[in-house]
């Protein structure tokens, strides 16, 4: 068995526990910031208020106009109100969109982001930035975007509907699942995507079940931040391709699409993946995960369909082309065919094809 790995660490502060937004003033100050602009969605607009009353003097305003996918238009408003209030840096609150915008204003202006994540998402442990333009999202990497802190009060997740905790907390565990088979994978990223995940699918039966239940978002928001670094630390493969591809073009929600994918993406990888799918099996106690994640999501209540998200079957075939334009790194060859059985299985909902059922030998 072969061990080569090159690892980098990323230069990141987390501060987490119930309450950690009560330390927002001293991480915003300890990074020299005098007036930060405020990011969240509408529809947390008055969690954007509960931040900016907390900054205090430090807040300069706040935009609460985060969008799924960082639309163009949004991050263009958002980089002139910073330069409008003479923003040093800026919080951004929320899930991926809230945190993506602040990487839209930090890739142009170079602006600080402290972030405060309130989904599973994981956006915030990563230097991966996105925009997207006329139905085209282009993403890359820039260390500028990487926050400079953050801020996990799991506090701010008792909100989080149970549909979308669970969704999210799916997404979160697909970063850990193709984590483990990255190109760039290493030992200490496997620990963190075994535990990562172990914690998620153990806490978001009970988050489910109560949302209110502090320890069970505790634990599920520790696992994300461990997938999130992971996302963040690893080159991500045919499930996230595919499902860059269904959101950015078909406008599907991301958590909720990531939810119907991941199965089907990790029964036609395993064959090729059996270390990855040696850990899973340790983390999600159950011998198949492709198949414990999809009947977890059913636990859950999680759409596991694509079709149920809106999906019309005609687009099946022009996704699966784009999925496989430009080549990427995966464990097993990613063929048009095989994409579109993928799809048909993700649209229809069905069990995912094992590799027993894909004439495939462990
Ligand atoms: P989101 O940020 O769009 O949030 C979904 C909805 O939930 C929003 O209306 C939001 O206001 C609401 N919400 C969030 N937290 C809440 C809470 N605690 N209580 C009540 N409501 C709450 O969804 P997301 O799944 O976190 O992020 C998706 C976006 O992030 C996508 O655009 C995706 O591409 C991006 N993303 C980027 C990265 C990256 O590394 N760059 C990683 C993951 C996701």
């Amino acid at each position: 068995m072969t061990r080569d790995f090159v690892y980098t660490a990323l230069p990141m502060r987390v501060v987490f526990g119930a309450g950690a937004l009560r330390r927002l003033p001293d991480e915003v100050a300890a990074l020299g910031l005098t007036r930060v602009l405020v990011l969240c969605s509408a529809e947390q607009a008055s969690t954007g208020e509960v931040v900016a009353d907390a900054l205090g003097e430090r807040a300069a305003g706040v935009l609460p106009e985060a969008r799924m996918h960082v639309p163009v238009e949004v991050a263009h408003r958002a980089r002139a109100l910073a330069a409008e209030v003479g923003a040093d840096g800026c919080v951004a609150v929320g899930g991926g969109s809230a945190i993506g915008l602040g990487k839209a204003i930090a890739l142009e202006h170079g602006l600080p982001v402290v972030a405060v994540p309130t989904t599973y998402a994981g956006s915030e442990m990563t230097p991966i930035w996105g925009l997207t333009e006329g139905g085209t999202k282009r993403t890359g990497r820039d260390p500028r975007v990487l926050p400079r802190s953050v801020l996990y009060d799991p506090e701010l997740t008792l909100t989080l509907p149970a549909e979308l905790s669970a969704a999210s907390g799916l997404n979160a565990i697909a970063h850990a699942v193709e984590g483990l088979y990255a190109p760039d994978a290493s030992p200490i990223l496997s620990l963190m995507a075994e535990e990562g995940a172990r914690a998620l699918a153990t806490a978001l039966p009970a988050v489910v079940a109560d949302g209110g239940d502090l320890d069970a978002r505790v634990e599920a928001q520790y696992g994300a931040w461990l997938c999130g670094a992971v996302l963040g630390a690893t080159t991500m493969s045919l499930h996230h391709k595919l499902c860059h591809a269904l959101g950015g073009n078909l406008d599907l929600p991301h958590a909720q699409t990531h939810a119907a994918v991941l199965p089907h993406a990790l029964a036609y990888n395993a064959p090729a993946a059996a270390r990855a799918v040696a850990v899973l099996s340790r983390a999600l106690g159950a011998p198949e995960p492709a198949l414990a994640l999809w009947e977890l999501a059913g636990r859950l209540g999680v759409p596991r369909s694509l079709r149920a998200l809106g999906m019309a079957e005609d687009d099946i075939v022009r996704v699966a082309g784009l999925a496989v334009a430009s080549p990427y790194a995966n464990p097993r060859p990613v063929t048009r065919d095989a994409v579109e059985t993928l799809l048909r299985a993700a649209w229809s909902g069905a069990p995912p094809h094992l590799p027993r059922d894909q004439g495939v030998p462990r």
